[in-house]
């Protein structure tokens, strides 16, 4: 059968889900591939994948499996608000800007506060004015501080910014959610161990990424308040992400969690952003937008140079952030790639 893709010569770095599935991912699901075995998650690969993540947290975590970061999200916040509640979260939290309304819909109207920051991470006095500016019947209660680890624009919160975000939220009696589609990204370039970044630092639930992260398809939601995780499988089921044939979701856990792989995929895209970042920096005209800590570069350049770009046949998100544009590496992301893109910039630099 023809590939209709075969023509693809480069790599491209619109997103990090463009890349395909990691083999050790690819593996994984090939080995659960045997026999029959039970549905809906009661089965022993799930068993296992749930046990991987308990060691990689060092704690009794309680493990749901769902297929996309939307749902890990609204599903996790709808657990954690009734409808006349609210969530804050940063302005360009891909909650507010992505999620097409979902975790309002799936919380029947859990109102999302936005508070702004400098580079993608919340301020924390803005968002205590948020939560404190009212305490009337006619304003939603404040009820979850929802953060992105690591942010839309390729930061990174430290443990020690989580803690005090944290601390902040239980002060006012709120619970904390954090959204971790690229965390693995964010564990490499911080090097601290996951349980740091995490419930040590005050984080109830953790939504972790496994699509961009090598995976095919997707994402764990992670309960370090186990009380908070009841009748969580309930939800699930009722939003149409419990997977009949679970073990395809969660098998790929196992193959990236024992292998390592996880961490590797993350540690390469960073470099090659790190690499992207470093050679168009010394672009005339062209701008780092962000300090880049994850495996996105945000950059700003002249329009006729991202014209000049798109019609050489690039793809790029320019509506993410504020402006600009977004070039993100994946696990699959070779420095030849890199090479590539940085060398079709340069040229739509000098000639417009
Ligand atoms: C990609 C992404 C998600 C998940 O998106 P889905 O397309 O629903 O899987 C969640 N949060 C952030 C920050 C993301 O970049």
């Amino acid at each position: 059968m023809e590939n209709p893709h075969q023509k693809q010569m480069y790599n491209q770095f619109a997103s990090d889900n463009y890349a395909g599935i990691c083999p050790e991912a690819w593996e994984a699901m090939q080995a659960a591939n045997v026999g029959y075995v039970s549905s809906y998650g009661d089965d022993p690969w799930t068993e296992r994948a749930c046990e991987h993540l308990r060691q990689v947290f060092e704690t009794e975590c309680q493990v749901f499996f769902v297929f996309n970061g939307t749902a890990a999200n609204s599903l996790a916040l709808a657990s954690l608000c009734r409808s006349y509640h609210s969530v804050i979260c940063h302005e360009l939290a891909h909650v507010e800007t992505d999620e097409c309304g979902a975790p309002e819909f799936f919380s029947n109207g859990t109102k999302l506060l936005h508070v702004d920051g400098p580079c993608g991470k919340f301020d924390l006095a803005e968002v205590e004015r948020v939560i404190t500016r009212r305490s009337d019947i006619h304003y939603p209660r404040p009820k979850v501080l929802s953060l992105t680890q690591a942010t839309e624009v390729g930061t990174v919160y430290t443990p020690d910014e989580i803690r005090a975000a944290s601390e902040l939220a239980k002060r006012y009696g709120m619970r904390v959610q954090m959204d971790g589609a690229r965390f693995a990204n964010a564990v490499v370039s911080l090097d601290v161990a996951p349980a740091e970044m995490t419930w040590r630092a005050g984080v109830d639930v953790l939504c972790l990424g496994g699509a961009k992260n090598g995976m095919a398809i997707g994402e764990a939601v992670v309960f370090f308040d186990r009380e908070l995780a009841r009748e969580f499988d309930y939800r699930c089921k009722q939003a149409g992400q419990l997977a009949s044939k679970m073990r395809f979701i969660s098998a790929p856990w196992i193959g990236l969690l024992e292998s390592g792989a996880w961490l590797k995929n993350a540690r390469r895209a960073n470099h090659h952003a790190a690499v992207l970042e470093q050679l168009l920096a010394g672009i005339e005209g062209v701008h780092i937008m962000y300090p880049r800590q994850a495996n996105s570069v945000f950059v700003e350049m002249p329009e006729a140079v991202a014209a000049a770009l798109r019609s050489a046949g690039w793809n790029f998100y320019s509506f993410i952030g504020s402006g600009g544009a977004r070039f993100m590496c994946s696990w699959q992301t070779t420095e030849q790639d890199v090479l590539q893109l940085v060398d079709a910039i340069r040229s739509a630099a000098l000639v417009s």
